[in-house]
């Protein structure tokens, strides 16, 4: 038995809650880069001679503490629903290793924010990392106006950023870069499943993928609420399904097999959402999603510029799952991706 990134994670988390003021933030810092950050296991590292410093905010306090946890290898209890069920970085690691051909086969992003919404970073920011990731698109997809805490804009906002990004794509051509910025948006679906924008922008959008950010807390089964969600013929991609957050909240509960389902009938696509406080959906799921079929989207939902690593945790769900290489939307090439929300917005029309 050895103490795992995990389970370091967990021991630090703790002490953390037990903690206060630059003490508390340390130690939950240590906690998060246990889990997102770290490339291989404490316990390794320690055992090939290197120093526990080495690792992504671990200080000599910290590094004392993990020694004594790897020598006494403490039983830790399972976290709360809160905490279950979230893979670390190191993790996600081991399992890509045993097919490396996920990483390169992945083209592009399906889930971006900028400053346009409440990214950090600007288009041409965002883009530029992009493109230095080997990327063949990305899509930008920023909130709109049912979610104005986020920064979420209306109609007129959004024909605003095509502009921009037309002048963005110009630039990359220009350049010779392989890379394009595809024009999405995320649209805040209320828990009927109905957007709130107009499906006429919609429509000149090359993706949209829809959302839930409200009422997140509710336990009863919302089958039919994600049902709606998957039906609304203006919705390409269902963004970060089950809505669950590390440490806040365990997300809605649904029948996963209707659910997939139905997207495999309408050809849509739920995402693998690879923010790794969310990883969502997560294994488990995936595991009763791959038997309907559907299609599903790997996206880092980056509101900066160094979340685009954390795509690994997506692409290592679903390996880990077993979801089939050509159900992986961006695994495609840009205009075969292209051609299938264009199906999707011919079925629209015709409903
Ligand atoms: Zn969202």
């Amino acid at each position: 038995m050895t103490v795992s990134n995990a389970d370091i994670g967990e021991l630090l988390w703790r002490e953390s809650e037990a903690a206060e003021g630059q003490r508390r933030y340390a130690l939950r810092r240590a906690a998060r880069a246990a889990l997102h950050l770290w490339p291989e296991e404490a316990a390794a590292v320690a055992a090939s001679g290197a120093e526990l410093t080495s690792l992504a905010y671990v200080g000599p306090r910290i590094a004392a503490r993990i020694e004594r946890w790897l020598e006494r290898q403490p039983e830790v209890t399972a976290p709360p629903a809160t905490r279950r069920g979230y893979m670390t970085r190191a993790d996600a690691v081991r399992i890509l290793r045993r097919d490396p051909s996920w990483t390169t086969r992945y083209r592009g992003d399906l889930q971006l924010h900028t400053t346009f919404s409440d990214g950090a970073a600007t288009l041409t920011q965002m883009s530029e990392a992009a493109a230095a990731r080997g990327y063949e698109f990305v899509a930008i997809t920023d909130h709109t106006k049912g979610l104005p805490i986020a920064g979420g804009k209306d109609e007129i906002a959004f024909a605003g950023q095509a502009t921009e990004i037309a002048a963005r794509n110009h630039q990359l051509e220009e350049e010779g870069a392989r890379l394009r910025v595809l024009r999405g948006i995320e649209m805040n679906l209320d828990s009927k499943g109905e957007g709130d924008m107009d499906p006429a922008l919609l429509r000149t959008l090359d993706v949209v993928l829809g959302a839930f950010h409200s009422q997140l807390r509710e336990r009863e089964d919302r089958t039919e609420r994600y049902l709606a969600a998957v039906r609304n013929p203006e919705v390409h991609v269902l963004a970060h399904p089950r809505n669950r957050m590390f440490s806040r909240r365990v997300g809605l509960s649904a029948d996963w097999s209707r659910v997939a389902a139905l997207a495999a009938e309408l050809d849509k696509a739920l995402e693998i959402d690879a923010t790794p406080d969310r990883q969502d959906l997560d294994v488990e799921t995936l595991a009763v999603v791959k038997d309907a079929g559907c299609r599903v989207a790997i996206d880092t939902d980056s509101h900066s510029v160094m979340e685009l690593q954390f795509v690994d945790f997506g692409l290592a769900a679903a390996l880990a799952a077993g979801i089939p290489e050509d159900r992986v939307v961006n695994f495609q090439p840009r205009d075969e991706l292209l051609s299938w929300t264009a199906s999707l917005r011919e079925r629209a029309a015709h409903v």
